[in-house]
């Protein structure tokens, strides 16, 4: 292995359990059983976004493992959006006709406590994340109506530049049928330093390339995460943010608006929002749908509809995503409607389309 990389280096200073934390959090009872089945790792970077004063700081909360998490109940689930049921090669997730997500690796560099694979990505059989890239890629090959690769993980960005452009590569050569390579990468908010002109090189070139980066809080957005976003949109890549709704860190429509509205100043789309999955270990961060739906209502008339994401329910099984967001025109009969803004009423003209 030649030299490390100053984000290689930072990672091998993270914290790996909650023993080397001081602090009042109410929450860290219990941690050495939580870790066993739930793995800690913090960058030291993520944890200076810590407010120390506060023993409810939502920073914290995304990071360090809680007692909450083996409190399971009975309608939680292993694979909540089914990864594994549309398994169709190893390593490979294929849900929609268009796209397909390459599970890349199960590392990354902080393990948050929300996570939707959070189980499958701490089993020791790996079922999404074993078996060599072959199979994936003679699938891909064999199906040409996918447009869009979605590299995905853990973490994608995990893999060092020479390991991501070998594969931006191979994907090229074994699957020139697809157009778009899409990553999705928390590392810009949990260890930026990741973010360097020899990534950019390494992952865009070949394809139009998307990331999609996890923002949950204002306070993610530090300088040095700001710094890394403006490096990767002065490349030309595409950069879209997904968020996920959770209770005690973002459950209120203050700090969304604030988030998207510093999101959208770097240049930043908010993609979606997502409902927090039925993930086992996660429940005591999820909210009801409609306290999710009155927060996103809320964020209307607020923001520049561009930055308002969707507000998304990813169905178990793996049936793919629904907008669950919104409820702005009920149908009164003879072509009126009630629009929510004031309760205005409007009536919908007879079309004059051809016969
Ligand atoms: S970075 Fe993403 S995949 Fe990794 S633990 Fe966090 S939410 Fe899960």
């Amino acid at each position: 292995m030649g030299m490390l990389q100053a984000w290689q280096s930072e990672l091998k200073e993270a914290v790996r359990s909650l023993a080397e934390i001081e602090g009042d959090y109410a929450f860290l009872r219990d941690y050495p059983a939580v870790e066993e089945k739930f793995r800690t790792l913090v960058p030291r970077y993520y944890l200076g976004l810590i407010d120390r004063a506060d023993p409810r700081d939502p920073i914290a909360r995304m990071a360090f493992a809680s007692s909450e998490e083996l409190r399971v109940s009975p309608t939680a689930l292993r694979d909540p959006i089914g990864d594994l049921a549309r398994k169709a090669a190893p390593r490979l997730t294929h849900r929609y006709p268009d796209r397909a997500l390459l599970h890349t690796t199960n590392l990354c560099p902080m393990y948050c406590r929300f996570c939707f694979r959070k189980n499958l990505m701490n089993e020791k059989d790996e079922e999404l994340y074993s078996g060599s890239f072959e199979e994936a890629f003679a699938y891909l090959a064999a199906h040409m109506g996918i447009e869009e690769l979605i590299l995905t993980g853990g973490d994608p960005w995990m893999l060092s530049d020479d390991k991501l452009a070998a594969l931006v590569e191979e994907i090229a050569r074994r699957a020139p049928h697809v157009r778009r390579l899409r990553f999705h990468t928390r590392m810009p908010v949990t260890l930026p330093s990741r973010v360097t002109a020899d990534l950019v090189r390494a992952i865009s070139g070949r394809f139009q390339t998307f990331v999609v980066t996890h923002f949950n809080h204002p306070r993610e957005l530090t300088e040095q995460a700001r710094n890394g976003l403006a490096l990767l949109r002065g490349a030309g890549i595409t950069v879209l943010n997904q968020s996920v709704l959770l209770k005690g860190v973002n459950d209120s429509a203050r700090v969304l608006r604030d988030l998207y509205r510093r999101l959208g100043n770097e240049g930043v789309l908010p993609y979606y929002l997502h409902h927090c999955d039925l993930v086992a270990g996660a429940e005591h961060f999820r909210l009801s749908i409609d306290e999710g739906r009155k927060i996103w209502t809320e964020l209307r008339g607020t923001l520049s509809g561009y930055l308002i994401p969707e507000y998304i329910l990813d169905t178990p099984g793996g049936w793919g995503k629904v907008p669950i967001g919104g409820d702005f025109v009920s149908e009164l009969g003879a072509g009126a409607y009630e629009l929510a803004r004031g309760g205005v009423e409007y009536r919908d003209p007879p079309t004059t389309g051809r016969q």
